[in-house]
């Protein structure tokens, strides 16, 4: 008798695009979607009802339902490419400056970062992206602009560009950050003037893009480190595995076990309400719903998510 295996059965592209639909309606009937951001103004006029979703297979085939490009603010999605850029910038010596663990705390804490004489817990958090900014603006003149045209090269976008108005409103508003970084550069933490290491980072934060540019922009995180579409390798396959489990174990800052519970994949949010997940060797599936729950992330983002690796019976467990 011929041994039992697990061989799972491929899903079509078709049925992706069921898939969505079914998860889109879903979301559509749940009349609470969590809270906008607001302590960025600029982000706070953004309507609730906003959804999209999109699949990105390794194979290149794409499925999508909603506001797909419609454009919204990628926030904090921006440190997982500044910290792909970041390693092939400083290679594993980075990992003398920031940790690796999950912080159990808010992204913009400051607490820990106390205890711990300014070296951040993980690349995700506020006080590590710092860090990875820092890197990115002391190693190369361009800074922010080369940060920019890595998404676009990523993505297949070359129109994606900076929201200004976010940047600004960031900057105006951004005294925790400020704090978070005064405290790194006194710890001899920052190498560059912690003014153009806001600056960059704020301006990350702002790049507006769509769902479907975000699926895009991960795919080379499913497939090995080499992009989808242009078969350019963006990483080692090996730090493509290494970046997975951050963003399992860090991408959604203090909601990273239950997210894991629920959903079950390696992911990264960010407060505009986007969230990028990666089955490994399979897919990456981006969400939007600016909506966020208690913990800053996409509240129906996260239901998207779970309804996904549930309809599908895929996760990395
Ligand atoms: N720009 C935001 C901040 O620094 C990013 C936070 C996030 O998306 N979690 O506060």
């Amino acid at each position: 008798m011929a041994p039992r295996t697990h061989r799972r059965k491929k899903v079509a592209a078709s049925d992706y695009q069921a898939v969505l639909e079914g998860i889109a309606a879903r979301v559509r009937e749940q009349p609470n979607r969590g809270k906008v951001a607001t302590y960025i103004p600029a982000l706070a006029r953004i309507p609730k009802t906003k959804f999209a979703m999109v699949v990105k297979c390794v194979d290149g085939r794409e499925a999508a339902v909603g506001d797909a490009d419609e454009l919204f603010s990628m926030q904090s999605l921006s440190k997982v490419f500044t910290l792909v850029m970041a390693l092939r910038q400083a290679g594993a010596g980075l990992w003398h400056r920031v940790g690796r663990e999950p912080s159990g705390n808010r992204f913009n804490s400051l607490v820990q970062l106390e205890y711990e004489q300014g070296v951040p817990r993980n690349p995700f958090i506020n006080a590590g992206a710092h860090v990875i900014t820092d890197c990115i603006v002391s190693h190369d003149a361009a800074g922010k602009q080369s940060i920019l045209n890595e998404v676009r090269r990523l993505s297949g976008n070359a129109a994606i560009q900076f929201d200004l108005e976010v940047a600004r409103s960031e900057r105006e508003h951004g005294h925790l950050n400020a704090a978070i970084a005064h405290f790194l550069k006194a710890h001899g933490k920052l190498r560059s003037d912690v003014d153009e290491v806001l600056d960059a980072y704020f301006h990350q934060c702002s790049i507006a893009l769509s769902c479907r540019d975000l699926a895009r922009a991960g795919s080379f995180l499913a497939n090995g480190g080499i992009d989808v579409t242009t078969k350019d390798r963006i990483t080692t396959a090996r730090r493509a595995k290494r970046i997975n489990a951050l963003m399992m174990t860090c991408g959604l800052y203090d909601a990273v076990g239950s997210f894991a519970f629920r959903v079950g994949i390696p992911a990264k949010s960010g407060v505009g309400g986007g969230i990028l997940g990666i089955i490994p060797g399979l897919l990456t599936v981006a969400v939007w719903s600016p909506g966020l729950d208690a913990n800053g992330n996409s509240d129906a983002g996260v239901r998207a998510l779970e309804l996904f690796t549930t309809k599908i019976g895929r996760s990395v467990f």
